[in-house]
């Protein structure tokens, strides 16, 4: 582990200039966190240079980044090699369905929700009438998820997996299985999917919040269900 490792955790946007977006310090533990997404990993993995660095840097502190670490019940051992698999696979899976693109003005009407048509009674005469825009039924804009096959690789921003019952961002997953090593992992959480999915492999410790209720939409796959009746669980 390293600090610019570490640093992959810390917020980006520029609302968080200032605050959350540098690892910080608490007793035993160097903490990067963006508010979604933390790790925590022993203050022992980095050189005494770098815990000197990271003190001198850090900005605000999450204030209760050493409170949300709870004890949560080990729930899988799962093997990292299998962890990125799943996430691959979903994801794959993801963009073959769906392209995300932002909000668009409807082409048609140009946003106007409205489009003219003609049409040419039995005296030869060209009469315009206005009406709804049948492409984007009066609404003016494209809707921002275009369900089609598109077989590429497209913005995963907003795509999400289960994990038994808790849905989490995928890139999260991904970002966890990139930053364990080869072996196991440790997935621990309470049974309540309003509470954050933990992953543990030694010294690192990571915790996703999970999606909120109306991103649930987004999940792509319910392939990670982490249960006994997965044979590659143990
Ligand atoms: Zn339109």
């Amino acid at each position: 582990m390293n600090i610019l490792e570490i640093k992959k955790y810390c917020a980006t946007l520029e609302h968080y200039i200032g605050r959350l977006d540098k690892p910080f310090v608490i007793d035993d533990y160097v903490y990067a966190t963006d508010a979604h997404n933390c790790i925590r990993v022993q203050k022992s993995e980095f050189t005494s240079n770098e815990i000197e660095q990271i003190i001198e840097e850090q900005g605000m502190k999450f204030p209760l980044a050493d409170k949300i670490y709870k004890e949560l019940p080990i729930r899988a051992v799962i093997d990292n090699g299998y962890l990125s698999k799943i996430v691959s696979e979903s994801l794959s899976e993801f963009n073959k369905k769906y392209r995300h693109e932002p909000e668009a003005k409807c082409p048609d009407c140009t946003g106007g929700g409205e489009v003219e048509f003609s049409y040419e009674d039995t005296d030869s005469e060209t009469h315009y009438l206005t009406g709804e825009c049948p492409v984007c039924k009066g609404e003016g804009i494209i809707p921002a998820v275009i369900e089609i096959e598109t077989g590429k690789i497209c913005d995963i921003a907003c795509a999400a997996i289960i994990i038994d019952k808790t849905g989490v961002k995928s890139d999260y997953v991904k970002m966890a299985a990139d930053i364990f090593g080869d072996g196991e992992v440790e997935v621990m959480y309470s049974l309540d999917t309003r509470n954050p999915i933990r992953m543990k492999q030694g010294c690192i410790d990571i915790l996703i919040a999970p999606i909120a209720e109306t991103d649930r939409e987004y999940i792509v796959s319910t392939k990670l269900t982490l249960t006994a009746q997965d044979g590659e669980v143990r």
